[in-house]
């Protein structure tokens, strides 16, 4: 256990992602689509995933787990927070 509790999950703002340019989010969002069809998961704001997801995700922008996780924090789809819980992996 450290200091600053439990590793944070990974939360994908829905309504952020869906204000980007296509050539950015497009990729993400059509990931983040087929989870939403897995789930029936269709009315949030927001969308956990699961770290795994993170690293498909990763290999699909061709960058490494935590580059893309800058770029999403840049973007304002991820939290600062998700930083921690890509360290974990
Ligand atoms: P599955 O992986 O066999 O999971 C079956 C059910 O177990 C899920 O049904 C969900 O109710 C529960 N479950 C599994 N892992 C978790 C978890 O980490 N947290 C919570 N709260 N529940 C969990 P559900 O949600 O209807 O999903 C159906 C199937 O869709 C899943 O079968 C999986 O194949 C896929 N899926 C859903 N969400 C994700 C996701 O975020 N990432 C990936 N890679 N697949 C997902
Ligand atoms: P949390 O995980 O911190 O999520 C807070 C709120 O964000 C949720 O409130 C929901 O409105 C939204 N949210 C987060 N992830 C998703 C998502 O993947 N899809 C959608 N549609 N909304 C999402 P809510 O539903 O009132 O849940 C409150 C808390 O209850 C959650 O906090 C979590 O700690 C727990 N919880 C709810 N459903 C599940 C579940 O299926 N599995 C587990 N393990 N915990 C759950
Ligand atoms: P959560 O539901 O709070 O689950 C936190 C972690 O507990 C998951 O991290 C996973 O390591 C473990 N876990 C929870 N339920 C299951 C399960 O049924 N099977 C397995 N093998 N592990 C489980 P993870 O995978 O990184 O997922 C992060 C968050 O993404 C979950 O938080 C949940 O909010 C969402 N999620 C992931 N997979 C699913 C799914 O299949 N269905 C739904 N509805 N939500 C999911």
């Amino acid at each position: 256990p450290t200091p600053l509790g439990p590793t944070p999950k990974l939360v994908i703002d829905l309504e952020r992602m869906q204000q980007l340019p296509q050539e950015k989010a497009g990729p993400l969002s059509r990931y983040v689509a087929t989870i939403q069809s897995q789930r029936g998961d269709y009315n949030g704001r927001v969308l956990s995933i699961r770290q795994e997801d993170l690293r498909s995700l990763a290999v699909i922008y061709d960058k490494s787990p935590s580059d893309l996780t800058e770029e999403l924090i840049n973007w304002g789809v991820l939290d600062p927070e998700a930083r921690r819980a890509v360290d974990a992996f």
